[in-house]
């Protein structure tokens, strides 16, 4: 470890009960559960900064804040960790009235406003066949983020909903997936959300998905953190200190054995990373197969500084933060195919967040932020802001003119980044659906590792990529058990929390 810089109290005895390798939302999130249980919390991370994929700073020019990952968090208010943690009340979150927006050529869009019913009108003729995949799901959102937010590997909690929800995922991850639809803009919408996952669709993990995001855009909504994600990371942060838990950052950990001495050791990094750092304290076996855990695509990221709001076709889209770009569902089929074979298609997906439009305070006056990133092959080392700036002009003439500043990453830059993000693959193990049971192996308790006293809390565990914290509580909870002997977190409660 080198150039380290530490921040909160130090450990009294000089000794941590335990460490943290990597200050993620997860590295965290399991940090404050086990300062929060008593424990002496010692978090090193790598970056000079913290929050990992969940982090805003400036890239491009003074006065303009983006996020370096995460933009948009669904899940900031679904997860049963957070809602515990009450992040809302520590934090300004923005719910936008239109969770996300999708526009089609002609200056058409389809707009998931957060209530679902004028979601359905909007829609038109497709609203009803929109209401009746979503609504049953929608009354039962809170129950859904709890399967959605729990090991896949036990017993479901909740029967019914997850009949309901795997109907559903089933007619949406089949080649028959228009089947409920007459138009085109509400198979787009689903397919817009469906290429969340990075992979080639249909297919049930990326059907599940969508359904999943498409749920809470109908419940709790999409929002915004005002200031950027570094308030997510901040309030964690700010938690763990207040309960004695210390940070030190540029502190990179490359083998087990120079950490100090710790009755638990937690890393928030990749299962290869894990297995090369923690060396032969793990059976050659369980090695194997953190290092046979597969990696999927990646992405290419680009911020913009704009000198003003985007000229989006559509009007309503000039308010939404959310956009998903790439057109009709055949199109964005077509282009994650691309992306699958290996190659970078000529009209891709594009995510897209302008959270300047409901938060001012990232950009000087009447000016704008505006995040963009799109699927590549595993490692790619192309850029690809030629190809985001032209999928955006499709959607909003004049974008172009705007760009003051640009800041573009290729996949393999992202890597660099962070290190967890391999070939820039920011899941951190492709969500197949093998991939989401078994992560990164299949075990009831998948945060435990045969090693006395190690543990894996990273988003390649269950239950997978997203600001939610619930990987990092899970494996909190399971060294709370095993290495101090709390049957319970006194903080947290009990029980799987998902989403509750
Ligand atoms: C471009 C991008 C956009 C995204 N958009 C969204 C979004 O809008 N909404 C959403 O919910 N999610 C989004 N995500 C995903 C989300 O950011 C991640 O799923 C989440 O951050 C995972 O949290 P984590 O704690 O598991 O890992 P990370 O956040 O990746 O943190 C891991 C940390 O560990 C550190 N580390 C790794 N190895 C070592 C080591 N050897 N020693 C010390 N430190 C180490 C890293 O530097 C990093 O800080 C996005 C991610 C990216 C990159």
């Amino acid at each position: 470890m080198s150039d380290a810089r530490a921040t909160g109290s130090s450990s009294a005895s000089g000794t941590p009960d335990a460490i943290v390798v990597g200050s993620g939302p997860n590295g965290l999130a399991a940090a404050v559960t086990l300062a929060r249980a008593g424990l002496e919390v010692l978090v090193l991370e790598r970056a000079s900064t913290i929050g990992g994929g969940a982090r805003s700073g400036a890239l491009t020019i003074p006065g303009f804040t983006h996020d370096l990952g995460s933009a948009v968090h669904p899940l900031a208010l679904s997860s049963g960790f957070f809602r515990r943690f009450e992040l809302a009340k520590r934090i300004r979150l923005i719910v936008p009235e239109i969770s996300y927006g999708h526009p089609l050529d002609g200056g058409r869009a389809g707009l998931a406003y957060r209530d679902l019913e004028r979601a359905v009108e909007a829609l038109g003729a497709d609203g009803p066949a929109w209401r009746q995949l979503f609504a049953p799901l929608v009354q039962n959102a809170h129950r859904l983020a709890q399967l959605t937010g729990s090991p896949l590997l036990q017993l479901p909690r909740h029967p019914v909903t997850l009949l309901r929800f795997g109907l559903r995922a089933l007619e949406q991850g089949l080649p028959s997936w228009n089947v409920r639809f007459a138009d085109e803009l509400a198979p787009a919408m689903l397919s817009g959300l469906a290429a969340h996952s990075i992979r080639p669709m249909p297919s049930l993990s990326t059907s599940a998905a969508a359904l999943m995001l498409g749920t809470t855009a109908h419940a709790r909504g999409w929002p915004i953190p005002q200031g950027g994600s570094q308030a997510i990371t901040d309030a964690l942060a700010d938690d763990l200190r207040a309960h004695g838990g210390s940070i030190v950052t540029g502190a990179e950990v490359g083998d087990i054995r120079e950490l100090p001495a710790a009755r638990a050791v937690l890393f928030d990094t990749s299962p290869r990373a894990l297995s090369r750092i923690a060396g032969d304290r793990l059976p050659k076996g369980y090695r194997e197969r953190l290092e046979g855990y597969e990696y999927g695509n990646g992405v290419a990221k680009v911020d913009f500084a704009l000198s003003g709001p985007v000229p989006w076709a559509n009007e309503e889209l000039r308010r939404t933060p959310t956009l998903h770009l790439g057109g009709s569902r055949e199109e964005i089929a077509a282009g994650e195919a691309e992306v699958e074979a290996g190659r970078h298609p000529e009209s891709p997906y594009v995510l897209v967040a302008q959270p300047t439009v409901v938060d001012p305070t990232r950009a000087p006056e009447g000016q704008h932020t505006l995040w963009a990133y799109t699927h590549v092959p595993h490692g790619s080392t192309v850029d690809r802001e030629e190809a985001i700036v032209a999928q955006i002009e499709r959607f909003a003439p004049g974008f172009r003119e705007l760009i003051r500043a640009s800041s573009s990453r290729t996949a393999a830059q992202m890597q660099q980044q962070n290190a967890n993000y391999l070939g820039g693959d920011i899941a951190v193990g492709e969500p197949t659906l093998a991939q989401l049971v078994a992560r990164p192996v299949l075990s009831r308790e998948p945060w435990r590792t045969p090693a006395a006293g190690v543990y894996l809390c990273s988003s390649a565990t269950p239950p997978g990529p997203g600001v939610h914290g619930l990987a990092g509580y899970y494996a909190a909870r399971s060294a709370l058990r095993h290495e101090f002997g709390y049957d319970l977190h006194p903080y947290l409660g009990t029980g799987s929390p998902g989403g509750s």
